[in-house]
């Protein structure tokens, strides 16, 4: 199957395409670069051409377009991904749906809205009618809800709510297939789980439904606390304390708020450890009764009482990923891991600080998983070699802690190591030339896999 590029990019003409080549590849990019793996391995890809369709009815028309063609597409959100989820691996289309940004439709406890919105504007619209987003990723201001869906896990509001994947946490996805002629399909329930974190390797998504919750001008807090445990305690306690209502409870292990926030920094005593937290307002006088069992537990900064002189902006704009971009920006040479610790985390989060000393730091995140309360740690990395890297990898999964690895473009290495039936058996159905976003599930193009060692797709777009 040869790709007939001029082809398919002469029958899009009348569409807005773009094909300058500087911005072609930088519409070809997200941030996989925070892998240096991923770095060494992707750093070359680029599209043939960018084409940004205005309605579903143009979506549908590339997709035929491209199928007859037999032209790779890769969706864009944002591209703010890790693990180059939105990497065009084989090059061909990059379907950018940055036009698709329509809030339709606000109801009580539910929003309809095009996939490239921004997960921030969704908000807005709905904070009018006093509701929110259970949850989103850190990257709120830039990132997109099509692209959340498909290529994010969870966030700020998953300490509550859980993650994406969690039933009741995406309502109603619209999807358009990638065929002769493609199908447009409404999946609610199960059915979701055929498309929803699949990188868009299965169809596009062109609307979404998601629930929400009551809006509150959320207080954004700091504690700095002088035991790393206590810190940890601190940040799992105030999660499953009922009456207390949280969006975001984030534990980073000394010296992270030192040496890379710059803004907390002077704040900070040596040796202590940063909790962030955003907590309701109303929660708050309950909030100050809780922080006092906490020896040694100072609160440095409350947003609706700022009293720093150079504002630290959102407080959640410190955790999840954003963790890893600060440090980044003061050291290049860090990277980071997803980790899931199993149980209540303790005695596993102790292991790895002693085995990793000054070489893994921890940045935990409280999430609710099926109504329990567990850590997951996007710790940072001070990088050393690649072989170094598998290793730690290597040791956190012989310690049962489960990673995620971002050092991994597919959908399977970076998640849970096996094939996803439900979603693999839908890409046969909707993606029958195995054209959507080529190369990111191993079990499209490799099902006896081992998992031994990082997955090459074959079809890769050399470097020139
Ligand atoms: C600093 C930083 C912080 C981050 N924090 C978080 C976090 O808190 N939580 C989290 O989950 N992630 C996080 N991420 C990852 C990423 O920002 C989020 O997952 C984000 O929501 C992705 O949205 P996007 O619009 O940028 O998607 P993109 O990067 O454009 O796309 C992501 C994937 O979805 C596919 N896709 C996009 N739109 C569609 C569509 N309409 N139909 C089908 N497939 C589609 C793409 O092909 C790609 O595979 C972070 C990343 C960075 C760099």
């Amino acid at each position: 199957m040869t790709a007939n590029i001029a082809a398919a990019r002469q029958a899009l003409s009348h569409l807005e395409i773009d094909d300058n080549p500087v911005s072609i590849r930088a519409k070809s990019r997200d941030f996989f670069w925070y892998s240096p793996v991923l770095k060494a391995r992707l750093d070359h890809l680029t599209a043939d051409f960018v084409v940004a369709p205005k309605t579903e009815a143009e979506v549908i028309e590339v997709l035929r377009t491209c199928y007859a063609h037999d032209v790779p597409v890769t969706v864009r959100g944002a591209g703010t991904g890790n693990y180059g989820q939105a990497m065009p691996l084989a090059g061909g289309c990059v379907l950018h749906l940055k036009h698709l940004t329509k809030v339709r439709e606000i109801h009580p406890g539910r929003v309809i809205c095009e996939p490239g919105a921004l997960l921030k504007d969704i908000d807005a619209a709905c904070q009018a009618q006093g509701q929110e987003l259970r949850m989103f990723s850190s990257t709120w201001a830039t990132a997109t809800i099509g692209g959340f869906i498909a290529g994010g896990s969870g966030g700020i509001g998953s300490c509550t709510w859980g993650q994406l994947r969690d039933l009741g946490n995406i309502l109603r996805l619209r999807v358009v297939t990638m065929e002769e002629e493609p199908r447009v399909l409404e999946f609610r329930g199960a059915e979701l789980a055929r498309v929803s974190h699949a990188y868009g390797t299965n169809g596009v998504i062109t609307e979404v439904e998601m629930p929400l919750a009551p809006a509150y001008d959320w207080v954004g807090l700091f504690l700095a606390v002088p035991d790393f445990d206590t810190a940890a305690r601190l940040s799992m306690d105030i999660a499953n304390e009922d009456g207390i209502l949280i969006k975001l409870s984030s534990v980073f292990e000394c010296p992270t708020a030192q040496d890379y926030f710059p803004r907390v920094a002077p704040y900070m005593r040596e040796g202590e450890h940063l909790v962030a937290l955003m907590v309701a307002p109303h929660a708050m006088d309950a909030f100050e009764v809780f922080a006092r069992r906490y020896d040694g537990a100072r609160l440095i900064y409350r947003s609706d009482a700022a009293t720093w002189d150079r504002d630290p902006g959102p407080v959640f704009e410190y955790g999840w990923n954003h963790t890893t971009l600060r440090a980044l920006k003061v050291d290049p040479s860090i990277t980071y891991l997803q980790v899931l610790y199993p149980g209540d985390g303790f005695a596993k989060i102790a292991k790895m600080r002693e085995m990793f000393p000054g070489e893994v730091l921890q940045h935990l995140e409280v999430i609710r998983d099926h109504g329990t309360c567990i850590f997951a740690s996007l710790s940072l990395v001070k990088f050393t070699t690649e072989e170094r890297l598998e290793e730690i990898v290597r040791l956190h999964e012989a310690h049962d802690c489960l990673v995620f690895n971002p050092h991994r473009y597919t959908l399977e290495e970076g998640g849970r190591q096996h094939r996803d039936e439900v979603q693999l058996a839908f890409k046969r159905e909707a993606d029958p030339k195995g054209l959507l976003n080529p190369g990111k599930m191993i079990s499209w193009d490799h099902p006896d896999f081992d998992y031994q060692g990082i997955w090459h797709y074959p079809g890769m777009k050399a470097a020139e």
